[in-house]
């Protein structure tokens, strides 16, 4: 932040005008804003009236340990006023308002957390961004959309100093002392000339009953000295169902998540029992861009007995569920509960037990229609799979509900559908895990689970790495990496015969050797396999140790690992180039050429297997002589 001060005006030395930049990133974010026509931009309001709700909350949530602030504090409300005589509209709270710090902090930068990386992904296109921006919400900034000029005038409660902050959006903000301001915020946009709609008291009141019937303080409209209440500030979860409309719960749902998407899952219900409570749940239909931000807030808000509490609680989620959102609301719970109660009281975990409980239930009633599913799959699964990893009670349900590429199909399949193709002697459920389904299912690991028609799990996510660690086996079936499924392939029936291994033990002990000798200490050990039907050899870690991809995805991440994965150079008996090899080696003939061979097969496999060839130039080197002679 640059505080130089550009300009001085203003007699008084408290009416200096300092003159600030906005971060660089708030600056991206609303040059996109300011010239993008964007066509759902009544969202302003919504936004400007939750941060007035918000603010309303945080002062009466203060005022439990700060009951001194009362006095100063009428009944809280947001007021907004058109006035056509200056083109202008404006929201006012009395809530906890902001000081300089504030001011400079929350509407000087974006805070929040994966912004940066988010804003990062802008393109400069702006139509696509502005579907991104969409996606990310910008909350205050949306002002810009409809202002060209936005006024805030704010005071904190516990101080005395006021203060006005002004921008026109472009680049920097200006900010003036004036203790005269009364406690609260007023947010002053100075509409742009086609937004002239929004001093329309009738689109006022319509949009304050799509977006914000539900905010529990009342919302005034002013106009001259009449003042009407326009919000209903009924808590739409404690109406009754049947008296919902599909619509309602559709504008809450983006209300409450500052979404533009349709709920993929609505779940509203009411618990009554050793506790009770009322939840009403969203799944969204699209990701939203900040899930994997680690400090990412929680999408539930809490409410006891309709006052709002804290919508950063994640002792009421499992974070495999993070992507719901809503509400719940609880009377078991005192109104002045206290964050460290909040981390201690066994309400919450008793609530989260049957939220989850109610979440993985209507899961399993969507996963009957399957095409329905995928869509919740495609955008959520990597996350939901976290559940196989993290410690809980509820993994076997959520095995249930996981969904799984697979060899031989193009359809997403369970557990139960895996275990309903197994192949008699099959005891085991297989999977391989790497980058990419393509890469998958080139991999040569797989050719003799094809030769006999079992399937194999491909599982391309970097969670499916630690998962497959923790949870090991569904129902009585272990889960076996195909790297490690040792002898279990000579149980199965082969669909068509392999040709039958020629090789004598003589030369492949000889082969054997010479391999281990050219490709020194790359490799751990050279065995014989029957898993390869189609090349001529493969690499596998030992079981217990760290996989090639897992290793490749820690690297990439930056991360020190203690030691590399042992590497077992594995051969297959019946391909023609180690025939051929053999028989070189125990005739006594070519020396260089059969080491050269072994060396760019080993280099090939480390290309199939999406590695990085230590020395490209020895590698293709190699391979043009052999090509030479083939020529
Ligand atoms: P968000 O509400 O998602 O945090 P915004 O861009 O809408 O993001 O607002 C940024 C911050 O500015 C808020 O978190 C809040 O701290 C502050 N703020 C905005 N409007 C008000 C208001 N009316 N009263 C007090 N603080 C406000």
């Amino acid at each position: 932040m640059s505080t130089e001060n550009k300009k001085t005006t203003e007699s008084s030395a408290k009416e200096t005008t300092q003159t600030m930049e906005f971060k660089a990133e708030v600056s991206r974010v609303l040059d996109i804003v300011i010239h993008s026509l964007y066509s759902n931009n009544e969202i302003f309001l919504r936004e400007l009236v939750s941060n007035a709700s918000d603010a309303c909350d945080k002062l009466r949530y203060a005022l439990l340990t700060h009951p001194e602030l009362a006095s100063k504090t009428g009944e809280f409300k947001i007021i907004i006023t058109p006035d056509k005589a200056t083109d202008t509209l404006t929201i006012t709270d009395n809530g906890i308002g902001m000081d300089k710090e504030d001011l400079i902090n929350h509407l000087g930068t974006i805070a929040r957390s994966g912004s940066a990386e988010f804003i990062k992904n802008l393109t400069g296109d702006r139509q696509k961004d502005m579907a991104l921006i969409g996606q990310f919400g910008v909350g205050f900034y949306s002002a810009f959309m409809v202002a060209d000029k936005v006024t805030v005038q704010t005071k904190k409660a516990g101080t005395d100093k006021g203060y006005i902050w002004e921008s026109a959006g472009a680049g920097s903000f200006t900010l003036k002392e004036d203790d005269s301001l009364p406690l609260g915020t007023s947010v002053i946009l100075h509409l742009k000339k086609e937004s002239a709609e929004y001093l329309e008291p009738i689109r006022i009141r319509h949009l304050i009953r799509q977006y914000s019937d539900h905010i529990s303080w009342p919302i005034i409209l002013k106009e001259g000295t009449k003042e009407e209440t326009i919000n209903s500030a009924s808590a739409l979860w404690t109406r009754n169902k049947a008296d919902i409309t599909l619509e309602q719960y559709k504008d809450f749902y983006q209300s409450v998540s500052h979404a533009f998407d349709d709920p993929w899952l609505t779940l509203h219900y009411k618990a009554e029992g050793i506790i009770d409570y009322i939840a009403l749940l969203f799944i969204p239909s699209k990701p939203p861009f900040n899930l994997f931000q680690p400090d990412r807030k929680s999408g539930i808000q809490l409410y006891v007995n309709r006052v709002f509490i804290s919508d950063d609680i994640p002792e009421l989620m499992p974070f495999y569920l993070r992507f719901v959102t809503g509400v719940i609301d609880t009377n078991d719970l005192p109104l002045n509960v206290s964050r460290e109660m909040l981390q201690k009281t066994p309400v919450l975990a008793k609530i989260k037990k049957g939220i989850v409980k109610h979440i993985l239930s209507e899961l399993k009633k969507r996963s009957e229609k399957k095409e329905d599913y995928n869509k919740f799959w495609d955008s959520f699964g990597i996350v939901f799979k976290e559940g196989l990893y993290e410690p809980n009670d509820e993994r076997e349900e959520v095995a249930e509900l996981c969904r799984f590429h697979v060899t031989g199909s193009e359809n997403l399949i369970s557990f139960a559908d895996y275990v309903a193709k197994m192949k008699s002697g099959q005891e085991n459920i297989y999977y391989l895990s790497g980058a990419d389904l393509n890469t998958l299912k080139n991999n040569p690991q797989l050719e003799g689970f094809e030769a006999r028609g079992i399937p194999v799990l491909l599982l391309t996510d970097p969670i499916d790495e630690f998962w497959v660690q923790t949870y090991t086996s569904y129902k009585d079936k272990k889960i076996v990496s195909v790297m490690h499924a040792k002898n279990d392939l000579e149980k199965i029936a082969l669909e068509k015969p392999l040709e039958e291994s020629n090789l004598d033990k003589e030369k492949t002990d000889k082969l054997l050797e010479r391999i281990k000798t050219v490709l020194g200490d790359k490799i751990s050990k050279v065995q014989l396999t029957d898993r390869l039907t189609k090349s001529p050899i493969a690499l596998i870690t030992p079981e217990g140790q760290m996989s090639l991809h897992l290793e490749r995805l820690m690297k990439a991440n930056g991360q020190q690992i203690a030691f590399n994965s042992e590497r077992i150079l594995e051969v297959n008996p019946r391909h023609p180039l180690i025939h051929k090899m053999a028989d070189l080696i125990s005739e006594g003939k070519e020396e260089t050429q059969v080491s050269d061979a072994i060396s760019v097969l080993y280099d090939q496999t480390l290309i199939a297997e999406g590695e990085a060839l230590p020395d490209p130039g020895a590698f293709t080197e190699k391979l043009n002589r052999f090509i030479l002679t083939g020529l």
